[in-house]
């Protein structure tokens, strides 16, 4: 196959409404390039520039963590894969304390170092499989899977401390302090969820957290629920998958 030249009427023939300029200016805006080894129109160059788009369509531009969407496709695999084996998994939802009264004393500009260090700390806190995305302005979440009920305190407690003895520098020389409040709730054991009801359960403790002052955890009590083996047959015994997984 020959090389297509990305900016010839052939490749915009060849894709009727894709105009690949658009994408690579995109890439380009991201700060993102293509492998300078591959030729253009090669199918190692499309490739990568798909690579680059999915990239760009799941991550958080200014922090780099996951985006929302990105979140809520992680957030549905954790649910499945705990309704199958029963393991706990722990989501924490975070917020920013007072994040609006750091923008209007130090400036957005600030605003933004802040998010940037806060989800720099969150990623120091947590294991390589655990997802810290930044699902609104200044609102993260974490999904941790495989965390038991009693090791849940102690990540929070670590994740609190971490933000909050961390200073971010404003130009004026100002060391900006910063806190967050955190909810956490467990993804239902051997029960098909959503991810909007799961994220919905541990916003609530998040505004349990914010009601009783900020700078701190709260977490939906856990029920000890105690599934025999009879009834895990019961629920998994009509899925057509059950061989194949
Ligand atoms: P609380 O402790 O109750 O959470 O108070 P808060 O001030 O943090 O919450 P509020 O929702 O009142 O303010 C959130 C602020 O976050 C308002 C908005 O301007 C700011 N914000 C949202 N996205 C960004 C961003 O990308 N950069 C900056 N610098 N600020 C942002
Ligand atoms: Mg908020
Ligand atoms: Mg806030």
């Amino acid at each position: 196959m020959d090389a297509l030249d990305i900016a010839s009427p052939r490749a915009a023939a060849a894709s009727p409404g894709l105009d690949l300029r658009d994408a690579l200016q995109l890439l380009a805006q991201s700060g993102r390039a293509l492998p300078a080894d591959a030729p253009p129109g090669s199918a190692a160059w499309l490739q990568a520039l798909i690579d680059a788009l999915c990239e760009l369509s799941s991550r958080d531009p200014l922090t780099g963590l996951a985006n929302r969407r990105q979140f809520e496709l992680a957030l549905g695999q954790e649910l499945g894969r705990v309704a199958r084996s029963g393991d706990p998994a722990l989501l924490l939802a975070l917020d920013i304390d007072h994040f609006k009264s750091i923008n209007d004393h130090h400036g957005h500009a600030v605003g933004d170092a802040v998010l940037q260090a806060v989800a720099a700390r969150l990623l120091e806190c947590v294991r390589p499989m655990d997802t810290v995305a930044r699902v609104g302005g200044e609102e993260f979440a974490i999904v941790l899977p495989n965390c038991p009920p009693g090791f849940a305190p102690a990540v929070a407690e670590r994740v609190r401390r971490r933000v909050a003895a961390h200073r971010v520098s404003a130009p004026d020389g100002r060391q900006v302090a910063v806190t967050v409040s955190l909810g956490g709730a467990f993804a239902p054991q051997w029960v098909r969820s959503s991810p909007a009801l799961w994220m919905e359960r541990a916003d609530q403790q998040l505004y349990r957290a914010k009601a009783a002052g900020r700078d701190r955890a709260c977490f939906e009590p856990t029920v000890a629920a105690e599934v025999s083996a009879e009834e895990k047959g019961l629920l998994f015994g009509a899925s057509p998958l059950q061989d194949a997984e």
